[in-house]
């Protein structure tokens, strides 16, 4: 930790606008991950404000001693933040002066490789005293909120599953009355979607809700027993051996009016349909958002947002629930902004499509059926029809991914953290291997690009904030970032709106124009969605600084873009009058010398390596071979050369530093090819130097 509560004198006086308390706000806390049960991310607290903004600074910073990715929502209440940090560690720090009071930490670092992004975590949930951690090896933990001891500790993935390895939690528990839910991450390794409900104060398990049917004549016995008669028309082939997708890692939203749960579900297992499903049907509840029961998980209604998804067009996006006046009425709607590149607007009563447009460039479909929502697809996208690469947008990185969208009431603007990515999708004859990527696409094209498409595809990557009017379905104005994959978003009464970005800062823009009041150096990616809260009359602004999760698939190429993304990870403090600084630092320079004196000449080894490169390495070491930062570039190691190579990948050698070891998934022969791939782009990319 440096600094504590530096500068800050005194109580500030807060005006409130729209807002129904009177006189001065003297605490606001922000209990739950999107504020409220809204999930707007909306704040309607105005001491930071376009006026007042030029005075913010540092308060204090706290070190989170990792450089591995930061997603998480802070939760604040009783003047107490809580953390998710990577690989799980939970910390309580005081909100106005930084202080550690606890850690907790599973020790979850061998499980690293899991999953497709980083041993991440979107945050916890804080209840009556306890918080709710949900562990990348699938473990939901209730701790003591004042000490961090733990209280309850349940598995929620069946261990006797076949697929078992494949699952993840990354996704923040939510509380929903004497529930606690949460659902899991892996379909990008073959994975089956499902929700649970457990008992808030003992960990029993409640109900199941699961996204997509099993093995038929095998019964669930789950809350999603009719749900599942509906959605089991809708899949042909054998897709249970994959699990078929639909895992629900991040939006779950609870309406205490309706008593309805939201669940955005994710994408197909594997992408490729013709391959999870003979090419046939919709393949039910991938790429929706289904409403359960809150009490039951009793199935409500669902919308499909891309039928039979092959492009990992997940509907897991955060969602918003609003009242909006359409067509001169008012009516209760969810917003969301997945994947899929299309903002929809649904009547949250009953799924009804309301309205569409495409927020971002879209090439795989030319719009939406204006009655059901359906998207009009452009045939070429169907890669496994054609046999052909097929490029399109948005990639599987999306229009818009997991860092969170927020609404202002105020402007009735939506803002998005959105960007324009392409891919080529390309169909690979894959065979599973359980623990390992299996896609049924292959990654890069098939190797189908040149050298210059790929160039011209890095050079087009664009990244935006966008505000978005979800009346008109039009753009208000847009912000150009300098890189894509940008940080989620808060909005304010201060008619603010704050977002981190790539190239290493935290800003905030006017909310009714885009324009850029004031900025601050974090000196790394900043990923995480900001919160605000009020103590003692005090408005305080909280951001986890830090790149890392799912972007170094495409994050060589953005360090490259953007500068280099990662430093030091940090939660950051602001207020008014703050007058903390961080020390100094000095980004890392790139690897300079290649590690072999010519480049490999057998040009079937290196495109042999680039595959399972794809599969195996790619997710953590970068698009290219082109490190990220937060792992080491293996361009430059010297470890890819020698024995050592043996020892670290097939052995495990680093595997407490959470490099595991794939002696059950790669042959020496294999190992070879991966070591002559590198060897080669080594030598295209540092071999002048
Ligand atoms: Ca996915």
């Amino acid at each position: 930790m440096i600094g504590r509560f530096g500068g800050l004198i005194g109580t500030l006086a807060l005006g409130l606008s729209g807002c129904g308390d009177a006189g001065t706000l003297q605490n606001a806390s922000w209990p739950l991950h999107g504020r409220d049960s809204s999930a707007q991310r909306f704040a309607p607290i105005d001491q930071i404000n376009t006026s007042t903004v030029d005075r913010l600074g540092l308060v204090f910073a706290h070190d989170l001693g990792t450089d591995r990715g930061q997603e998480a929502t802070p939760i604040m209440v009783d003047g107490v933040l809580y953390l998710a940090s990577a690989h799980n560690v939970i910390e309580a720090v005081d909100a106005t002066s930084g202080e550690l009071l606890w850690q907790y930490d599973p020790q979850v670092r061998a499980e690293s490789a899991r999953g497709c992004c980083g041993p991440v975590s979107r945050g916890v949930a804080v209840e009556d005293g306890r918080v709710f951690v949900g562990a990348i090896d699938g473990r939901l933990i209730a701790l003591d909120a004042t000490t961090g001891q733990p209280v309850w500790e349940v598995q929620t993935i069946d261990q006797d599953d076949r697929l078992a390895v494949n699952y993840t939690i990354t996704g923040a528990p939510r509380v929903v009355g004497d529930l606690v839910l949460i659902g899991n991450g892996g379909a990008e390794f073959g994975a089956r979607g499902y929700v649970t409900a457990h008992d808030r104060a003992t960990g029993e398990r409640r109900w199941r809700f699961y996204t997509v049917p099993g093995e038929p004549g095998v019964p669930d016995n789950a809350a999603s027993d009719s749900a599942m008669a509906i959605a089991r028309e809708t899949w042909a082939g054998e897709w249970w051996k994959y699990g078929g997708g639909g895992t629900a890692w991040d939006a779950i939203e609870y309406d205490p009016e309706l008593g309805l749960v939201y669940i955005g579900v994710g994408n197909g297992s594997p992408w490729n349909h013709d391959m999870r499903s003979d090419g046939k049907g919709d393949n039910l509840f991938l790429s929706s958002i289904v409403a359960v029961d809150a009490a039951t998980g009793e199935y409500h209604w669902h919308f499909q947002t891309t039928p039979a998804d092959s492009w990992d067009y997940t509907a897991t996006q955060n969602i918003i629930l609003a009242d909006l006046e359409i067509d001169g009425s008012m009516r209760k709607v969810l917003m969301q902004a997945p994947k899929n590149g299309f903002f929809y607007v649904l009547d949250r009563e009953t799924g009804e499509f309301i309205s569409g447009e495409p927020f971002v460039n879209v090439t795989w479909a030319t719009g939406l059926d204006p009655k059901t929502g359906r998207p009009i697809e452009v045939p070429s996208a169907r890669y496994y029809r054609t046999g052909e690469p097929s490029f399109q947008f948005p990639s599987s990185g999306g229009g818009h991914n997991w860092p969170p969208m927020a609404f202002s009431p105020e402007t009735g603007l939506v803002y998005i953290p959105a960007q324009d990515v392409g891919m080529p999708f390309a169909e690979a004859e894959e065979e599973q291997v359980i623990g390992a990527y299996t896609s049924g696409v292959a990654m890069d094209g098939g190797g189908a690009m040149t050298q210059e498409e790929r160039d011209a595809l890095y050079a087009g990557m664009k990244g935006y904030l966008i505000a978005w009017n979800p009346h008109t379905q039009r753009e208000a104005w847009r912000v150009n970032e300098v890189a894509p994959f940008n940080g989620g978003v808060l909005a304010t009464g201060g008619g603010l709106v704050f977002a981190g970005n790539t190239a290493r800062e935290l800003v905030a823009y006017d909310a009714s124009t885009g324009d850029r009041l004031w900025s601050f150096d974090a000196q790394t990616a900043v990923s995480a969605p900001p919160i605000t809260y009020v103590i003692d009359g005090v408005q305080y602004v909280a951001v986890l600084s830090g790149w890392g999760g799912g972007w170094p698939l495409t994050g060589g190429v953005m360090a490259l873009q953007a500068g280099k993304a990662v430093g030091p990870n940090r939660l950051l403090v602001f207020a008014l009058e703050g007058q903390e600084t961080l020390p100094a630092f000095t980004p890392p320079t790139m690897p300079r010398r290649a590690i072999v004196s010519a480049r490999p000449t057998d040009e079937a080894a290196i495109a042999r390596g680039n595959q399972l490169y794809a599969r195996y390495c790619l997710r953590c070491h970068g698009t290219g071979v082109v490190s990220a930062g937060a792992y080491p570039d293996l361009r430059a190691s010297g470890l890819v050369s020698g024995p050592a190579f043996h020892t670290v990948v097939i052995d495990g050698a680093l595997a407490p530093n959470g490099m595991p070891g794939f002696a059950d998934k790669l042959t020496p022969a294999q190992l070879e090819d991966i070591r002559t791939f590198i060897q080669a782009r080594s030598f295209e990319d540092l071999g002048a130097n």
